[in-house]
């Protein structure tokens, strides 16, 4: 390992040293441009802020991207896994299983429906649902599964799918990161399986802050998503105000507010005309902090599977914290002290108070998601980042595991 930059102190700013970077960079910077401003001034000047020509539209770019029949925009991907939820009839009595390496609202969404969360573990090198331990986790009463496309890779959908389709489970993919993830051959989306999008403000791609999608081949059960988004009142009702006069609206279902709106529409249509230039630096990013990092001993990294794209949308690692003598939150303090953010991708769900408390989930469970969980943290990795930035990411975490590894 290379020693701290020469013009850097040492010691480090945590123990009063001078930081390497003088200047904070934050974990996450979207990046918007001339494009979404336009975009969205077309929007408020047209005076249609709400659902309408642009939601639309942004509907039919996700699907043709992504390889699916339709799409349902929505105002979040956990609007969309909730909704994906209700669509296959999951209710009180059932049991979804999904990894506990996952964000709050995968599980959430499972306890909203009145089901029960069951959880299966991970891959000990992807840190993607295992297909044997989904498997595993199947009773009489499981209904569904949530897949989550870690970090932007692919689950092993062939399996997962195939013992899907054998016990009559419907799949429901978690695709927060995987906006442009491929397996074998194909965009995630464009399977058949209800598919869901964030366009949150973290994503690959993002809607303005807040946005989801969900992606479908089944054209009735399309139909349906799009009523349930807006209060369960029937099709089209979001044309009732048009030219051709006001139409009576009729509440089919008890529907959700769930409904994206056209002033997120507008950002969101030139962000995906952007999406692969937006991947292709996070490649050249990728590899800048590769070569920085994956030298260093007490580090590991997710393994990448050749089955297809990567979306890269983070930027995990995992300290081997059994090396150093101090835990993955005294070098998170270490790491942002020296100004560079950093996210947590993530805690596992299982441990967590609620799930805790009112489901009987322990520490032991799955030791895989376990191991994961007290190791990881994410770093800066967006197309807005320059290069010094992605070096500065790399002195950073070379000088903070340089000074830990003296006191081990
Ligand atoms: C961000 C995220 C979500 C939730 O997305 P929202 O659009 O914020 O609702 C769900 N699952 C995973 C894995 C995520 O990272």
């Amino acid at each position: 390992m290379t020693a701290p930059n020469s013009a850097t102190e040492a010691r480090l700013a945590i123990e009063g040293g001078s930081p390497v970077r003088e200047t904070f960079l934050p974990y996450h910077k979207p990046f918007l441009g001339a494009e979404e401003e336009a975009s969205i001034l077309d929007s408020m000047r047209s005076g249609w802020l709400t659902t309408g020509p642009k939601t639309k539209a942004f509907e039919s770019a996700i699907a043709e991207y992504v390889g699916a029949k339709h799409c349902v925009a929505l105002n979040s991907c956990t609007a969309a896994l909730h909704l994906g939820l209700e669509a296959v009839g999951v209710g009180p009595g059932d049991e979804v299983i999904t990894s506990p390496l996952t964000f709050a609202s995968t599980a959430n969404v499972i306890v909203h429906r009145g089901a029960t969360p069951v959880f299966a573990d991970v891959e000990p090198d992807t840190f993607n649902l295992d297909a044997n331990a989904f498997a595993a986790a199947i009773t009489p009463r499981t209904k569904a599964v949530i897949p989550v496309h870690l970090f932007g890779q692919a689950c092993d959908m062939d399996a997962i799918d195939a013992t899907a389709r054998k016990h009559g489970i419907a799949v429901i993919e978690d695709a927060a990161h995987a906006i442009g993830t491929e397996y074998r051959g194909r965009r995630i989306g464009g399977s058949g399986n209800l598919t869901a999008f964030s366009f949150y403000a973290t994503k690959n791609i993002t809607t303005g802050g807040e946005g989801g999608a969900l992606t479908t081949n089944d054209a009735a059960l399309a139909e349906r998503l799009a009523i349930m988004s807006l209060h369960g009142i029937s099709k089209d009702a979001w044309k009732r105000y048009s030219a051709s006069g006001y139409k009576h609206w009729d509440i089919v279902y008890p529907g959700y507010k769930y409904n994206m709106f056209d002033l997120q529409a507008a950002i969101g249509l030139p962000q995906l005309e952007k999406i692969e230039r937006f991947w292709d630096r996070r490649l050249e990013l990728k590899a800048r902090l590769d070569a920085g990092l994956r030298q260093i001993a007490e580090l590991a990294f997710p393994a990448e599977r050749d089955y297809g794209k990567h979306a890269h949308h983070l930027y995990p690692i995992v300290i081997r914290t059994e090396d150093l003598g101090v835990d993955r939150d005294a070098i998170m303090d270490a790491i942002q002290k020296e100004n560079v953010g950093i996210g947590i991708h993530f805690r596992a769900v299982h441990l967590h108070p609620y799930y805790v408390e009112q489901w009987g989930f322990r520490r032991g469970m799955f030791p895989h998601s376990e191991y994961y969980s007290d190791r990881t943290l994410s770093l800066p990795l967006y197309p807005k980042m320059t290069d010094r930035d992605a070096d500065d990411v790399v002195r950073v975490v070379q000088k903070v595991l340089e000074a830990y590894r003296k006191k081990a």
